[in-house]
């Protein structure tokens, strides 16, 4: 992806001077080129640039995700998006096998299958694990009840469809001027009604009637009709998550009186991020599964999480915090606490 970013430390051995504005483009193996033809690792690219942001908001652009990683614990947001330490990206079978059923119905959906072809990105998906799954969203696409509805609405069909929304949450042009970004999996729009549907393709989910009984939030779907509102006067807008691997479809209908009160509420939610000053930990079951479990709480990265309890990671959170403060008698109950943990880290890896 290219991005504008600004420069903050003269760039060595070019005209690239503090101040100036400048392409960038990150590539997928996460080297970067700058100004379309200096080859760069991050690090390099970070001392001397940073991002060009929508002035006066300091973590734009926002996506939904974003905004959701702060709700469900702002000290993984202060990780993810702020203090940024470094990683070992896990590749992950489940993401994998989403992006390419996502990858999958955006060619069906407007018959362009002939030129499909496999991302080459997958690193946890074998050639064989990739076929299973392309049958099996082209099994969906062909058979499914909710999918034949879907392809058979009147209108453009635009899979992939990203959008821009500014610091008052009207459609702008560009990432630069964003304050949120997303991108809507299907957008069907029919100009002859002025109707609009948004599709959400999901992977994953239990079973339909787990899905009927705890429903998503549907804050995703919400900011893409605030943006369809404006962006097609479309009064009417119907919203669905589609979970492909179930035939099941969460339906939600917004109209234009909805409009005023999401955007304030999306407003609300930016607000609090912006003026967080703390970013406490949300402690429960789901740090097991957190990537910087080990640096917040002292879990070890490796532990399989099924083998910990909501027990284990209050416990670990404490020791931990107490490890991490200076004092000059050890504390063995602690230590232990925390060798038994990584034990069980070390067994289970
Ligand atoms: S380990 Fe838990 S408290 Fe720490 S960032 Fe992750 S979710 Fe939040």
């Amino acid at each position: 992806m290219i991005r504008t970013y600004i420069c903050i430390k003269d760039f060595p051995n070019t005209n690239i001077k503090v101040g100036d504005e400048i392409e960038i483009e990150k590539l997928d193996d996460g080297d970067y080129i700058i100004d379309g033809a200096i080859l760069t690792i991050a690090e390099i690219t970070y001392e001397y640039f940073k991002k060009k942001r929508l002035e006066g908001w300091q973590y734009s652009p926002y996506s939904h995700s974003k905004i959701e990683s702060w709700v469900s614990c702002p000290k993984k947001f202060e990780w993810n998006y702020i203090i940024k330490p470094p990683r070992v990206e896990m590749p992950s079978p489940i993401l994998e096998k989403g992006t390419l059923f996502h990858a999958v119905l955006e060619f069906h959906i407007n018959d362009n299958l002939e030129n499909f072809d496999i991302p080459d990105q997958f690193k946890a998906l074998t050639s064989k694990d990739c076929e299973k799954i392309i049958e099996q969203a082209l099994d969906f696409a062909e058979t499914s009840s909710i999918y034949k509805w879907i392809k058979n609405l009147p209108g453009k069909k635009i899979p992939e469809q990203e959008i821009f929304l500014g610091a008052k949450l009207e459609p702008v042009e560009t990432l630069e001027v964003s304050l949120i970004r997303g991108f809507i999996d299907l957008l069907v729009y029919d100009e002859k009604t002025n109707a609009c549907y948004i599709f959400d393709w999901k992977t994953g989910g239990k079973s339909k009637e787990d899905l009927k009984k705890w429903p998503k939030p549907k804050d995703q779907l919400e900011l893409y009709a605030v943006w369809a509102n404006q962006v097609f006067g479309a009064d009417y807008i119907e919203t669905a998550f589609v979970y492909v691997e179930h035939d099941y479809m969460a339906k939600y209908i917004f109209e234009g009186s909805d409009i005023d009160s999401l955007k304030k509420k999306f407003k609300d939610k930016i607000h609090n991020i912006e003026t967080d000053n703390k970013f406490v930990k949300n402690l429960s079951q789901l740090c097991l599964w957190c990537d910087f479990k080990e640096i917040c709480i002292g879990i070890p990265s490796n532990v399989d999480p099924r083998s910990l309890t909501k027990d284990d990671v209050f416990n670990s959170a404490k020791a931990f915090s107490k490890e991490q403060k200076p004092t000059p008698i050890t504390n063995s109950k602690n230590s232990n606490f925390l060798a038994k943990i990584r034990d069980k880290s070390t067994k289970t890896s």
